[in-house]
């Protein structure tokens, strides 16, 4: 496992997006999430995706250089279409009409439908909560992901259909970020990469069989994810499905959506001001109480008190700023095809392993 220094890496992505035809502000955007992605240790969701992007840009399923465009507007209720562009640019665009409209409203209620892959959902909860706000964010992917067996089943219907939830809190954001999924697909991907098992109750294999090795799940016919915490779970990953595909129009998983052959994230957003909910109690006197409440419960483990959503990634970030980025030799290989195949001369940390 070698290290890279965050801005290397970000200088790689820039310069990959640019050769798959992004504009300079597109392609610094799209690499700064996924850098992002890695320094916070969410590497399912990080520059492993970029080879994956720009075959997907070179199939035309996405789209550079697009912009989110407004399908209905009703003051807090907004519904944005993403043309199929980069998801990090859409994404960024909505959340800054999301901060918009609750300046205006108090609230807004913000649907994004045909965007393209959205990436870590935790950013955009973050996002608000550094402008103040509390969020709650459901995804779903129509078509092309379709990964998961709902609970009780071996067959794949349901896509990983994250939910994120951010606020402020007194240490920086409080942030909920999680795939409705056991696993995150991406992390069956990077096990691959790492030559390692899954652990057990995860994953299926495309006969419906309990698996721990990743690559049972690539086979064909392909495997399924199990949602997380059975019942509960599939229930919520329904949900996802009804607010940000069913409500936004941007559909439903289904094998028959009309974006199935592409891979696409919807996403419903409602976003609040705190203070405007103020009757004279104070917001975040109380999220501060209800931390240190949290925080002082006896540990499992002596010496290791309990984390809050969020604090994970705080503390993964300033150690990868510290040390650099961990790149398994797999994801080294397949940045520097990609690199080859574009143009783009690898850094000089990565250069020396390929
Ligand atoms: P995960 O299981 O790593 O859970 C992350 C959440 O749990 C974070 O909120 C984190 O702060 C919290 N957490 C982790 N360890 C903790 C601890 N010890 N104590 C307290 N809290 C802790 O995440 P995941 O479900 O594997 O999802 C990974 C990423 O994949 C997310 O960023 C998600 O948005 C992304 N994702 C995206 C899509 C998409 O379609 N765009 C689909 C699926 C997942």
């Amino acid at each position: 496992m070698m290290r890279i220094a965050a801005a290397a890496l970000h200088d790689l992505l820039v310069g990959l997006f640019r050769a798959g035809g992004s504009e300079a502000a597109e392609a610094e955007a799209v690499a700064a999430h996924l850098v992002e992605a890695n320094l916070v240790g969410h590497d399912s969701h990080s520059a492993i995706r970029a080879p994956k992007y720009l075959a997907w840009v070179a199939a035309g399923e996405l789209l550079p250089n697009r912009h989110a465009t407004i399908a209905i507007d009703a003051g807090p209720l907004l519904v944005l279409d993403g043309g199929f562009g980069y998801g990090q640019v859409i994404g960024a665009e909505a959340m800054a009409r999301a901060i918009e409209r609750v300046r205006a409203h108090g609230l807004a209620l913000i649907g994004i439908r045909n965007s393209g892959h959205l990436g870590r959902i935790g950013a955009w909860a973050e996002t608000l909560a550094e402008a103040g706000l509390v969020s709650v964010h459901f995804v779903n992917t129509s078509g092309y992901g379709i990964l998961v067996a709902p609970h009780g089943a071996t067959e794949r219907r349901l896509s990983a259909n994250p939910i994120a939830a951010g606020a402020p809190g007194p240490d920086g954001p409080i942030v909920l970020d999680i795939a409705t999924s056991a696993t995150a697909e991406g992390k069956i991907q990077v096990a691959r990469n790492k030559g390692e098992a899954l652990p057990p109750g995860l994953v299926l294999d495309g006969a419906g069989r309990p698996i721990t090795d990743p690559e049972a799940f690539y086979r064909d016919p392909p495997g399924a994810l199990l949602p997380f915490g059975g019942h509960r779970g599939s229930g919520l990953s329904v949900f996802c499905e009804i607010l940000a595909g069913s409500l936004t129009g941007g559909e439903s998983s289904h094998a028959a959506s009309p974006t199935a052959w592409r891979l696409v994230n919807n996403m419903l957003t409602l976003a609040v001001d705190p203070a405007r909910l103020g009757d004279g109690h104070a917001f975040a006197a109380d999220v501060a109480r209800l931390t240190d409440w949290v925080r002082s419960a006896r540990p499992a483990t002596p010496g290791q008190r309990p984390l809050l959503p969020g604090e994970i990634e705080r503390r993964t970030r300033a150690e990868r700023l510290r040390d650099g980025i961990p790149l398994d030799p797999a994801t080294v290989r397949q940045l520097a095809e990609a690199a080859a195949a574009h143009g783009v001369a690898l850094p000089g940390e990565l250069a020396e392993t390929v």
